[in-house]
């Protein structure tokens, strides 16, 4: 019986500690190969301790990284310094099964590890001890928390009836890039659009129906547009695109292809089918702007004269004398 061996089984308490309790303990020496491993590692590795005793660690754990690891317990070794890993770094160290794996979602144990030096009495460390932590309900709580975060995040950006950006978030946007527009070179136009008579849709058909038609024009929108450009819902049936690296010319396009749809499309409401069409409004960013809503109120008084010229158009305004 070598030295930690005695160490660990010389006295009756330290034994029963060692296999009650719920952190995994490992010794190995400095091939890697086993000498101590407790009831912890037993359960829930399914390896015995009779049967790991006395081989390389990385027979049982074919993943393991040994490379990776001998790496790692280098300077336990060496220095006689311990060393911690934390389950953000690394998953797991020992790939095994959650203790609870019914109602657990996590497939795989989450570990924190600490890996420390057993010393000799002259000071040298022939072997290490590694002290395994399961961590999966902390991990799960907090990736829950994370997510459900991101999902509030995502939920205060967007706009619920038609998953576009919701006025407060296309704003921010819209002046980041009113930002970037002052220092770049590069073209920026900002497209408004409105529904035609919408009035008249949610009176003929009822306000459920107008919804479907709201949807259905959001859809064209994410169609005609690229990932770069940001659209929005900017009001009931009002919409903005923002479309970076983009002159008035190309947004007029854009206007054109939605435009054009939104006069093709119908939707089918109950027994109803319903057919509208769409005015925008398109300005090109100047430094004449000297706010991102005169910029913005540009667009509106193009979509104002598209109204006035019998709607179902698109039009430019005019550029913007610096
Ligand atoms: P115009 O061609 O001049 O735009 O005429 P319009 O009838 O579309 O006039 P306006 O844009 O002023 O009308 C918008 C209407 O949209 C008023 C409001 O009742 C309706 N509306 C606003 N938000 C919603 C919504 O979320 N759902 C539905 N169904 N209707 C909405
Ligand atoms: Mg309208
Ligand atoms: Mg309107």
């Amino acid at each position: 019986m070598n030295v930690a061996q005695t160490q660990l089984q010389n006295s009756g308490w330290q034994q029963a500690l060692v296999s009650s309790i719920e952190v995994g303990i490992v010794v190995v020496d400095k091939s890697f190969v086993v000498e101590e491993w407790n009831q912890f590692m037993q359960n829930h590795t399914g390896h015995d301790v009779a049967n790991v005793r006395g081989y390389s660690l990385f027979n049982f754990f074919e993943d393991l990284d040994k490379d990776w690891l001998i790496n790692k317990c280098q300077p336990v070794f060496e220095m006689n310094t311990p060393v911690f890993m934390i389950w953000e770094q690394r998953h797991y160290l020992f790939k095994v099964g959650t203790a609870r794996p019914v109602t657990s979602p996590a497939e795989y144990m989450y570990q924190n590890i600490s890996i420390f030096p057993i010393a000799d009495d002259s000071g040298n460390v022939e072997r290490i001890c590694f002290l395994v932590y399961d961590v999966t309900d902390h991990a799960m709580s907090k990736q829950r928390i994370e997510g459900l975060n991101n999902r509030l995040k995502e939920i205060s950006r967007v706009d619920g009836l038609t998953q576009l950006f919701n006025r407060r978030h296309w704003q921010e946007c819209f002046e980041r890039e009113y930002k970037l527009a002052i220092r770049h070179k590069k073209p920026v136009s900002v497209l408004m659009l409105d529904i035609d008579h919408f009035k008249k849709v949610n009176d003929t058909y009822g306000h459920q129906a107008g919804d479907a038609v709201i949807q259905s024009i959001s859809k064209i929108i994410k169609k005609a547009t690229r990932e770069t450009d940001i659209a929005g819902r900017y009001g009931g049936e009002e919409f903005v695109i923002l479309l970076p690296d983009t002159p008035a010319e190309s947004a007029f396009t854009v206007g054109e292809r939605i435009r054009k749809a939104s006069e093709k499309t119908v939707v089918t409401h109950e027994d109803s089918e319903i057919s509208v069409t769409v005015s925008a409004g398109i300005a090109e960013f100047s430094p004449v702007y000297k706010q991102p809503l005169v910029w913005l109120e540009a667009a509106d008084q193009a979509l104002y004269e598209a109204k006035n010229a019998g709607r179902n158009r698109v039009i430019v305004t005019a550029s913007a004398a610096e």
